[in-house]
């Protein structure tokens, strides 16, 4: 591998942006200084004018391999992750077969190992059976145990406490929850169906997948969580109530507190206002809510009590998307790609700042999961990295679409910074906003 010189970075220090050059030698971050001396034979970037910034550590992605390529795979989403500046992923284990066996899981990351082009790391899914699993599991090669307390995803819905109580007492890492009360979230679904028939709009999802069910299900964790001691980590938080909630929960250092919670690229960007616009493209679970819900996140995530920015990418097919059948679109939405732009884009808005929007979504994950030697631009850690030009603003269109589904929410939006280059354990994946590798050289997350 040739060395590799950054020249004239602005760069994403652990102290703000700073004026350095940055040699990459191997995998690692060899030297960080006001000014380096180009090595013989190493491949210069010429930084000028860009910033350079920790690659992010996009915690939440549905990569839908194996069982649903027709979606998307590895070696598809892992691409448009690197165009986007995102240079390791965790991956659910709602796939076919469910990631709810070590076999599956080793599996898994082998799949990684060949077709990613960025670093990988992945969950193992609580189940109704896999207690021995979640027990025997190595805890440093998992991102999390992830239990779906309440969506209907295969065989990965754990509704019953006492089940629940066994998988948070005896998870070796964080648990990771994804909320929501499937007893409201039924109600409500038969109520619009016995009101509106077919014809239930869109802009219900939020009604269906309410704030309440949100709540009584983050709170069931939490209680959890104290009453077995385990590390909690609550994904996709949505709602102002949510966030009231847990304010009182989120002290001390992110690496150590007991209960802590991630917010998603759709909840942070998108409103109800835009179901009329985007349809079955905007609904995703839990539902994207309303104006007030997004601004309550927006401050949590300044005030810290919300630690982490990930995107739930989770992509379709466009054919399950685009029926007027509110019933018949399945829920997920893909934005691996266009997450480090989303954050730019409330930083310009003055809604986040560029340091909090990017911390969230690069260092605060791996202290957080315990990422090894990532997230952070500093000697003697992996070169993860991301070049943006912050002065090329472009409108996304189709064309721009990584995703193997062809479609994306953000078409038609503009944004104000553009990735030219990013490098993924010390390997250029991108360069001058083109991919330039193939795979093989990306490496597994280590957990601590
Ligand atoms: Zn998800």
């Amino acid at each position: 591998m040739p060395q590799i010189v950054l020249k004239q970075a602005t760069a994403l220090l652990e102290n703000g942006f700073r004026p350095v050059d940055l040699l990459i030698d191997g995998p690692y971050i060899a030297q960080i200084a006001p000014e380096l001396t180009v090595p013989d034979g190493a491949t210069v970037i010429d930084c000028h004018g860009k910033l350079v910034i920790p690659g992010l550590i996009d915690a939440h992605v549905h990569f839908r391999q194996p069982g649903m390529e027709q979606k998307a795979t590895i070696a598809s989403e892992s691409r448009a992750a690197a165009l986007g500046g995102v240079t390791s992923f965790m991956d659910m284990p709602n796939t076919f077969p469910a990631t709810t066996t070590v076999e599956a899981l080793h599996a898994k990351m082998a799949l990684a190992q060949r077709d990613s082009v960025v670093n990988y790391g992945f969950y193992l899914g609580a189940s109704h059976d896999n207690l021995e699993e979640v027990k025997r599991v190595d805890p440093h090669e998992i991102a999390g145990i992830k239990v779906y307390m309440g969506s209907t995803t295969g065989n990965l819905l754990v509704d019953d406490n006492h089940e629940l109580y066994q998988v948070f007492k005896h998870a070796p890492t964080l648990v990771a929850t994804h909320c929501e009360d499937n007893a409201i979230v039924n109600a409500n679904t038969k109520r619009a169906k016995e009101q509106y028939g077919e014809h239930i709009p869109f802009d219900l999802h939020p009604i269906i997948r309410n704030r309440d069910c949100c709540l009584k299900s983050s709170q069931l964790a939490v209680e959890l969580a104290q009453a077995t001691g385990a590390r909690l980590h609550i994904m996709h938080v949505s709602t102002r109530d949510e966030v009231e909630f847990l304010r009182p929960l989120a002290t001390g250092p992110i690496s150590t507190r007991q209960i802590s919670c991630e917010v998603c690229i759709p909840h942070l960007f998108f409103n109800d206002s835009d179901y009329g616009r985007l349809k079955g493209f905007l609904k995703c679970n839990p539902a994207v809510k309303y104006e007030f819900d997004r601004q309550s996140l927006l401050k949590a995530l300044r005030a810290g009590i919300i630690t982490t920015i990930g995107t739930d990418h989770a992509p379709h097919e466009l054919a399950v998307k685009t029926s007027d059948d509110y019933l018949k679109v399945a829920s997920g939405l893909p934005s691996v790609q266009f997450s480090l732009n989303v954050i730019f884009e409330l930083a310009r808005r003055k809604e986040i700042s560029l340091e909090e929007g990017l911390k969230a979504a690069t260092c605060n994950v791996a202290a957080r999961f315990g990422v090894e030697k990532r997230g952070t631009l500093k000697e003697g850690y992996y070169a993860d990295i991301a070049v943006l030009d912050p002065r090329e603003r472009y409108r996304v269109t189709t064309e721009d679409v990584a995703s193997l589904c062809g479609w994306s929410p953000m078409v038609g939006q503009s944004f104000s910074s553009r990735v030219t280059h990013t490098i993924a354990s010390g390997h250029l994946v991108v360069a001058d906003g083109k991919l330039v590798t193939d795979a093989g050289h990306a490496l597994a997350l280590r957990f601590n």
